[in-house]
């Protein structure tokens, strides 16, 4: 398949292409009459619009999947996972193209893209073992005769509603469980970044996917709103900042849906004494500043533990000039732009703010030439020491390029710091003492933790999810948790007595 990345949008009006929503199998245009603008962060131009979609634009989506679940729940498991497999390769083979928009629109740098995708491609590839996730349990001769087994069916239609961060993983993780387990799909993506979902949506038709089975709408809190309200949505997941999450979590609740909201993060990374500094340094500053700050995996606090503070903060400052910052078209480029002005300039301010209060600006993104002359929205690397829990920038979820660190006594005061953030998406220990880690492991307050690893994001095998305010609901994402997340389960008891042996009883039925 060639040009794929010119057919994520099916029109060019005022020079700007226009991303339309994908309904029933084909590039549907908006008719809304309403638009967003779609930039390319490392020009700082609108580079394209994207419909958002009204309420009767989402009814037809979601009656589109609606139509399609009784067949496609209904297809057999071989085939759903023959249709799996043929979605894992073309994605493998669209990384480029993928990773390509990726840059695009969001502005990470191509190899970080083609990350994003590979993590991505890992949430198909578990997908494709359907057939074992979805083996029930059976029980037999439960009683004298009787046998109990429980089976896992589809819900219906599940709606996702992606962040602007990764516009082709997350979706991923999504939709890769929801259809292999005979549901049907309604994406809502960030309108910031919404051309891979088309793509994506382009070879899910191609490897064989029916028709309603995938769908897309373009939009914002209109769509949202209606997929919330609709009562052929059966399931929804979330995953965006912590108001939203919450929003979504209560209002798609309260209206009988089951629903997974992940929220935002604010990871601390716990450096001990006994640990190695280099190899902390390395790994903070990779943490911290791939793909700009903007990863909800991102070590945005180091947590200084003793006397490892000053030469902690000497090594990581000591390897920031080393950043490359820069266009991802540019080879060296390590570190592109971030997503829009407003947030740029938003990340920017958190830096006076925090020095006021007492922080010391180790180093400012500021200085950064591509910051002041680039039309992009560029910020280069900033480290802030001395940060204090009652600091701005401490409070809130930067989401750039900003790592701060915390200065603290002792172990047990550093567990307490993470313990009591409201957030507990992820975190990290790094040391050689493996008693210390293990304790860390079995009292820290968090969903993910890294032993020595920065960004601990779980393989897709296992499930993703925090704690706190940075999940909502019971079930983490992906993984086993998603295939139950995605389903409900049957319990059938059954006996197949010989004519004749029945008889009246209206006691209450025992197993012994
Ligand atoms: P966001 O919450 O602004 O948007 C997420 C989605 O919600 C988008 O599709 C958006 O259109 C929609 N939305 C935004 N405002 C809305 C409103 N008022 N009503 C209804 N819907 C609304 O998040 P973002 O800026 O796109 O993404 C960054 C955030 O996502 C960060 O907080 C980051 O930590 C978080 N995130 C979390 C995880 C995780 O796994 N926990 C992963 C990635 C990103």
């Amino acid at each position: 398949m060639t040009g794929l990345a010119e057919r994520t949008h099916s029109s060019d009006i005022a020079g700007l292409a226009s991303i339309n929503h994908w309904i029933g199998g084909r590039l549907v245009e908006g008719v809304s009459g309403r638009y967003g603008p779609v930039y390319d962060p490392a020009t700082g131009r609108q580079a394209k619009r994207v419909d958002l979609a009204s309420v009767d634009e989402v009814g037809a989506a979601v009656a589109a999947a609606a139509d399609a679940f009784s067949e496609w729940r209904a297809t057999s498991i071989s085939r759903r996972t023959e249709i799996m497999f043929r979605i894992r390769n073309l994605v493998d083979a669209h990384r480029q193209e993928l990773a390509a928009l990726l840059t695009a629109e969001h502005g990470k740098v191509p190899s970080d893209a083609l990350g994003e995708v590979a993590r991505g491609v890992e949430n198909l590839e578990f997908a494709c073992g359907i057939p074992h996730l979805l083996k029930g349990g059976y029980s037999e001769q439960a009683s004298t005769g009787v046998d109990v087994y429980q089976i896992r069916q589809p819900l219906g239609v599940a709606a996702g509603i992606t962040p602007f961060n990764f516009p082709a993983m997350v979706p991923m993780w999504m939709f890769a469980n929801a259809i292999a387990c005979g549901n049907t799909f309604v994406l809502k993506p960030s309108e910031k970044d919404p051309s891979a979902s088309i793509l994506m949506a382009q070879l899910l038709a191609e490897a064989g996917l029916p028709d309603g089975v995938f769908n897309v709408v373009q939009g914002d809190k209109v769509a949202v709103d209606a997929i919330l309200e609709h009562p052929q949505v059966k399931a929804v997941s979330f995953v965006g900042s912590t108001p939203i999450a919450r929003y979504i979590y209560e209002t798609g609740t309260r209206n009988g849906k089951r629903v997974q909201a992940l929220g935002g993060a604010k990871n601390h990374m716990v450096v001990l004494p006994d640990a190695d500094v280099e190899m902390a340094a390395d790994a903070a500053v990779s943490a911290a500043y791939g793909s700009a700050g903007e990863r909800c995996m991102a070590v945005s606090v180091v947590v200084a533990v003793g006397d490892v503070a000053d030469t902690l903060v000497e090594a990581i400052g000591a390897r920031l000039p080393g950043i490359t910052v820069g266009p991802g078209s540019e080879p060296s480029a390590q570190m592109g732009p971030l997503v829009t002005r407003e947030h740029r300039d938003k990340v920017a301010s958190y830096l006076d703010r925090s020095t006021e209060q007492g922080a010391e600006l180790v180093a400012d993104g500021r200085d950064h030439e591509l910051y002041a002359e680039a039309d992009g929205f560029f910020l280069g690397a900033s480290l802030l020491d001395h940060v204090t829990p009652e600091m701005d920038s401490y409070q809130n979820e930067i989401f750039g390029p900003v790592l701060e660190v915390v200065r603290v006594p002792t172990y047990d005061a550093a567990v307490r710091l993470v313990n009591e953030n409201p957030y507990g998406n992820g975190t990290a220990i790094f040391t050689r003492d493996g008693g210390a880690a293990r304790q860390f492991q079995f009292e820290v307050q968090a969903g993910m933790v890294g032993i020595n690893v920065p960004i601990p994001v779980p393989v897709a095998y296992y499930s993703f999810g925090g704690w706190k305010q940075s999940l909502f609901g019971d079930l983490h994402m992906y993984g086993p948790e998603g295939v139950q997340f995605y389903t409900r389960a049957k319990v059938v008891t059954s006996r197949w007595p010989d004519p004749g042996t029945s008889r009246v009883d209206l006691g209450f039925p025992r197993t012994r």
